[in-house]
């Protein structure tokens, strides 16, 4: 897969992108990710990449000729647009899925007080929310996005670190899970999980998984 992400702040990317799975994903030839700078699309010697917006109001709006300059020329064929903006449907992990598929995405971050609407009317194929909140920009939100889709990505999670069983997976959230030791200032392992029987181990994972949805996210089962 192809991600090129467009940002006022590449240096926010590097450590993030440059660890774990995702360093691992790029080193393989499964992750193709270039962080390219808005300014490099500014008209003017000081690089300005933003306005006042009309009508008035605090802060300024990112301008509409570097942007469309900007993804107009990293855009091919078959590149899905996606802003980045609090006003975006809430990225999620059938979502993650959908991008999963695709070959080619474009991340678009913003800054200040976001976008002129105009790039969202002609340019954008998709507007991704990270969740109800307001964030300074839109580098974290696309690092985000980046680190959900790239483990999706086949091959990129080893046999054991697969999805399958994770939180979201199957409309719940995961089972409680434990490691060794068997017993740690008093508190237990259950007993089921020690006892080798697979299918009791299965039903105890399927019936605590369903108990902590209930009790933490309710929404998931309706
Ligand atoms: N004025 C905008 C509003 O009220 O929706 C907020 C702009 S925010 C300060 C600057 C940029 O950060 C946004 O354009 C977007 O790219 C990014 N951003 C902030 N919060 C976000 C979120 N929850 N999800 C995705 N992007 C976000």
């Amino acid at each position: 897969m192809k991600i090129d992400v467009l940002t006022l702040f590449p240096a926010m990317f590097a450590g993030p992108l440059d660890e774990s799975i995702v360093k691992r994903a790029r080193e393989a030839g499964l992750l193709d990710l270039k962080i390219h700078n808005l300014r490099d699309w500014a008209h003017d010697r000081h690089k300005t990449v933003d306005d006042r917006p009309f009508g008035g109001g605090p802060g300024m709006l990112l301008k509409v000729e570097p942007l469309f300059e900007a993804i107009e020329s990293l855009q091919r064929e078959k590149t899905r647009v996606i802003l980045l903006s609090p006003s975006g449907r809430n990225f999620d992990q059938s979502i993650a899925r959908e991008l999963a598929q695709q070959d080619d995405l474009l991340l678009v971050c913003g800054s200040y007080e976001g976008f002129d609407e105009r790039v969202r009317e002609a340019l954008a194929d998709d507007e991704l929310s990270i969740g109800d909140y307001v964030l300074t920009n839109g580098a974290l939100p696309a690092m985000v996005v980046i680190d959900a889709v790239t483990r999706l990505l086949p091959g990129v999670l080893g046999d054991d670190e697969s999805s399958h069983d994770e939180s979201f997976s199957h409309g719940l959230l995961e089972y409680p899970q434990y490691t060794r030791p068997a017993e740690f200032r008093g508190m237990k392992v259950p007993e089921v999980l020690m006892s080798g029987n697979h299918a009791e181990i299965e039903k105890w994972r399927r019936k605590q998984a369903k108990l902590r949805t209930e009790k933490q996210r309710p929404d998931l089962l309706k």
